[in-house]
């Protein structure tokens, strides 16, 4: 059934059996781990054009990056808090407008993964 205006994702439950398949990792824990260089000067990733956001039915960009990058602002623009990018490259394909410029921040700058 297509989804309307305005309904609600709904969050499904898994079933016990495929819960208990699952590794214990807490994506919280991993986070505390990374180091980051922050960019003062130039933002990795920007919304091209906000008339296009307010346009978005679902926005997406406010569920799928892991370590919510993406927040709408009280005036219902996005805003993007890039400092925290851990670079997994999802919005590069998760925007259904491609309205997000992504790349990589300059050398030196950006997320440093410790692995190990
Ligand atoms: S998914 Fe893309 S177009 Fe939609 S609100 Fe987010 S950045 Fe804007
Ligand atoms: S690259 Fe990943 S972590 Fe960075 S903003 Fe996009 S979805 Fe979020």
């Amino acid at each position: 059934m297509a989804m309307k205006t305005g309904d609600a994702f709904e969050a499904k439950e898994l079933p016990e059996e495929v819960k208990a398949t699952l590794p214990n990792v807490y994506v919280d824990d991993l986070l505390m781990s990374l180091k980051y260089f922050i960019d003062e000067d130039k933002a990795h990733l920007r919304i091209i054009d906000q008339a296009v956001c307010a346009r978005c039915e679902y926005k997406p960009c406010l569920y799928f990056c892991p370590v919510g990058v993406y927040t709408q602002g009280n005036d219902g623009r996005i805003q993007v808090a890039y400092q925290s990018c851990v670079e997994c490259g999802s919005c590069r394909v998760g925007c259904p407008y491609k309205n997000i410029q992504w790349e990589l921040p300059r050398g030196g700058f950006g997320v440093a993964y410790k692995f190990g």
